[in-house]
């Protein structure tokens, strides 16, 4: 079978409104449709499949659906999960792994709270014919993660694997695209959107992207890829699901730096219940996954004496790593949403240009040592 993926490079590419470049880090093609090539630098970007990585994650676990937790209580010997429906579940420990909006976080880390960006993002998960794929190659360099910065704190985001989901003369590929743009903007215009609807929300995106884009080449793809957006399911299509309904949200994070160090007790928070980020850097599932990984590592070094001080390495250094990439992609954020006049694009392509040169130089150094 040819490979479907010889000219892609996992690697992420930034213009500005226009398509001109503005930041391309030094990448590589991929190795084949399964492998990403070694890089010796920290650039590198891949796209995997969420609904794919879950299930390989659920193989062998023994999982009850459709129950809501609503708290826990502690004993001197183990821990309760409560759950909506009435029943509890006793055990050694709890790992609150429940998301953003976490129950077990509210119950243990009261004080711990959400802040909103102040951004608004809508994100559309779908498959998109070989031109549009094409079109989008040719202005991102073959790079799979895309990204155009806006003049008026918008942005748009992009990704795709070159591995076509059907063959059908015009192959389609599974594609997630993203508008994101400043919340004062809906709170200005006074919008009535519904948000259960996927045609309310299309409909909205594409004119805040005319109200916020200026009329060029990369601002007409955008305004076509969101209005072939299907609005109703069209289907599965073996292997890939490649559609999401539309949906508009907010840009929220959690902190676990701005409240002092919780109890080392039975009751453990992981992933996005402690350390919510936003999604502008793709840490956020990362994070999660190395939260596993250390909870994994301290409770093998588990024993009869020393529980206590496992619980106290995993959440110290779970708080530590995690809050920096909490700011990282908070302050990314701070930084983007603010409007550029003239003279702030100046700015903004001298810096770019600056920053571009001295990766430049870092991969070099890197690959070279
Ligand atoms: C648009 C977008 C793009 C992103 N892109 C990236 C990326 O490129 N790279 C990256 O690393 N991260 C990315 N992220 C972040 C990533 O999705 C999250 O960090 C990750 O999903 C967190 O995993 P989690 O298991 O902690 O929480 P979640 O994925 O939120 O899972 C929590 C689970 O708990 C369940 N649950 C919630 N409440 C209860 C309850 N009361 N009782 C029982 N179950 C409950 C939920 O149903 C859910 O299944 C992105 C996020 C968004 C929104």
């Amino acid at each position: 079978m040819p490979d479907p993926t010889p000219t892609e490079y996992h690697a992420f590419f930034l213009t500005d409104h226009n398509g001109r470049h503005l930041l391309c880090i030094p990448h590589q093609k991929t190795k084949n449709v399964y492998e990403i090539e070694p890089l010796n630098h920290d650039f590198a970007g891949i796209v995997t499949y969420r609904n794919k990585l879950r299930e390989v994650l659920l193989e062998g676990a023994d999982i009850q659906w459709g129950k809501k937790c609503i708290g826990y209580e502690e004993s001197d010997d183990g821990v309760w999960a409560l759950f909506e429906d009435g029943t509890r579940e006793f055990g050694d420990l709890l790992i609150g792994a429940d998301g953003i909006n976490s129950p077990i976080r509210k119950q243990k880390v009261p004080n711990l709270e959400i802040f909103d960006n102040g951004v608004t993002c809508v994100t559309v998960d779908f498959a998109i014919p070989k031109n549009l794929a094409n079109q989008l190659m040719s202005i991102y360099s073959n790079s799979i993660i895309q990204e155009s910065l806006g003049q008026n704190g918008d942005f748009h985001f992009s990704s795709f694997r070159l591995i076509p989901i059907d063959q059908s003369d015009e192959p389609t590929y599974r594609t997630t695209l993203a508008y994101v743009y400043p919340t004062k903007f809906d709170i200005n215009d006074k919008i009535s959107i519904n948000d259960d609807d996927p045609g309310s929300v299309i409909k909205h995106i594409i004119s805040k992207i005319k109200q916020l884009r200026p009329p060029c080449d990369l601002t007409n793809l955008l305004i076509e890829l969101f209005s072939i957006v299907p609005l109703s399911h069209p289907g599965e299509k073996y292997p890939f699901r490649t559609y999401i309904p539309p949906r508009r949200f907010q840009f929220l994070d959690v902190y676990p730096l701005s409240v002092p160090p919780w109890k080392n007790d039975r009751i453990f928070l992981l992933g996005d219940a402690a350390h919510a980020m936003n999604p502008i850097l793709g840490l956020g599932a990362n994070h999660a996954i190395q939260d596993a990984e250390l909870l994994t590592k301290e409770l093998l070094n588990y024993n009869n004496d020393n529980l206590v001080e496992c619980i106290r390495q995993y959440n110290e250094q779970m708080r530590t790593r995690s809050s920096k990439g909490v700011m990282e992609s908070r302050n990314m954020i701070l930084n983007h949403k603010e409007s550029v006049g003239y003279l702030g694009l100046l700015v903004r392509y001298s810096i770019f240009r600056v920053i571009n040169f001295f990766n430049y130089i870092m991969a070099f150094i890197k690959f070279h040592t």
